[in-house]
């Protein structure tokens, strides 16, 4: 394999404390296949030239060993400053609980043990140089995610999720957690998303389509890729050897190898309008700084004023009428969450509604709160973008 070009950040030489990627691979529920996406994409970046560590951070379930075969149970070496030196398999450094306990045996720890071993996990493992680390968390989105996402520099999170599951409910709490900690949502994984026959390889859909897509659109995040349901991906966990090495050529394989892909390179990674703000709008206390970045579809600088609120792309300039901005709301109380039908009588708004505070949600949304009491709206950037003023049409 060739080594491709490292991430365009990385200095090329000296020991770094942190990897220049630290992505955390997430679900809302366990059994949708996370740990799977988490090994197949570890082994695949690996496999593209990159150096790669995997903490098998699901401390009541570690499964990662199994699927990448190292032996459970075997407690792993010190280096003389006693520090963890990780297993590797398929090119991929991996630590995980699993490696001192026996894979079979879930740890049962307290919340404090928990987050010391989390910190161990990255800080005290001899990672040496690394261009990515993955986290597998556990599913849910509970205090071992918060902690996680708290206690590291998380560059962000992908979500994994199944068709069935795809509810906006699930992924939403997942993304509130997040955000909550300000963790960059990188985009969403519909795992087991049709079934690809054993001896033509053709993909057929058997559950309903498009769930992943809607719902990544809804949340304003990418769809990172979609992966089949594909029984050799079940025998490559429970052999140890990932799909990407045992059928690189399947759908399922190079669907890895795509979101792989736009991870290493960074695509939908942060950039643009700095995070987290709150704008007290009308003493102009917590402004948010606007961003040199260009190319990116997150706004670069907000303006608000009597004239509405003015948003700067780095393609144009958008001014959004302050009752127009109103009306678009599409909290739960405003548009039904399933129709998308608007239940806003736009009779009911005055004409004179403005913003009085505006303040960030994760790195995809804007929250406002208007002269007229309401505040729970969540307007996400392609939300944002596909709202049309008048006023702005004859600029
Ligand atoms: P999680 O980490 O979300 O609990 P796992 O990665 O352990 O889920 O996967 C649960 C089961 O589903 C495993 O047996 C795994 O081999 C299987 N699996 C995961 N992804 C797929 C897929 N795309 N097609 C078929 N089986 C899959």
């Amino acid at each position: 394999m060739n080594p491709q070009k490292s991430f365009s950040n990385s200095p090329s030489a000296g020991p770094r404390a942190h990897p220049e990627r630290m992505i955390a691979i997430a679900s809302g529920k366990g059994g949708v296949g996370k740990s799977t996406v988490a090994a197949n994409l570890a082994v695949i970046l690996a496999r593209q030239g990159f150096r790669v560590g995997l903490v098998d951070a699901d401390l009541y379930g570690p499964s990662i060993p199994g699927m990448l075969g190292i032996p459970g149970g075997t407690p792993p070496a010190m280096t003389p400053d006693k520090k963890v030196i990780p297993a590797e398999a398929h090119g991929v450094k991996v630590i995980s609980m699993g490696m001192l306990t026996g894979d079979d045996r879930p740890a049962i720890l307290r919340g404090p043990m928990v987050t010391k071993y989390l910190r161990m996990f990255v800080a005290q493992v001899e990672w040496g140089e690394l261009d990515i680390l993955l986290l597998d968390l556990p599913p849910g989105t509970g205090d071992t995610q918060l902690t996680l996402a708290q206690a590291f520099p998380l560059t962000g999170a992908v979500v994994v999720s199944t068709p069935q599951d795809v509810s906006l409910k699930i992924a939403r709490r997942g993304l509130r957690m997040l955000e909550q900690v300000n963790v960059p949502i990188l985009g969403i994984v519909e795992n087991m998303s049709g079934f690809t026959c054993p001896s033509c390889g053709e993909v057929t859909h058997i559950f309903h389509r498009g769930g992943g897509e809607r719902i990544a659109d809804s949340l304003g995040v990418p769809l990172l890729g979609i992966i089949p349901l594909d029984p050799a991906i079940v025998d490559g966990g429970d052999s140890g050897v990932p799909l990407v090495v045992a059928a690189p050529d399947s759908p399922a394989a190079k669907a890895y190898a795509a979101i792989a892909e736009t991870l290493a390179v960074g695509k939908g990674a942060a950039v643009g309008l700095r995070v987290p703000f709150n704008w007290n709008v009308t003493t102009g206390e917590g402004r948010p700084a606007p961003a040199p970045d260009a190319a990116t579809d997150r706004p670069l600088s907000l303006d608000c004023d009597a004239t509405g609120l003015t948003i700067r792309w780095a393609d144009c300039t958008q001014q959004i009428d302050p009752r127009d901005l109103r009306l678009a709301c599409r909290c739960a109380a405003c548009r039904d969450e399933v129709s998308g039908k608007p239940l806003l009588n736009p009779a009911t708004i005055a004409l004179d509604v403005t913003p009085n505070r505006i303040w960030s949600v994760g790195n995809y949304a804007l929250g406002v709160a208007f002269s007229d009491g309401h505040n729970s709206g969540i307007y996400t950037w392609s939300a944002l973008r596909g709202i049309e003023s008048p006023e702005a049409e004859n600029v």
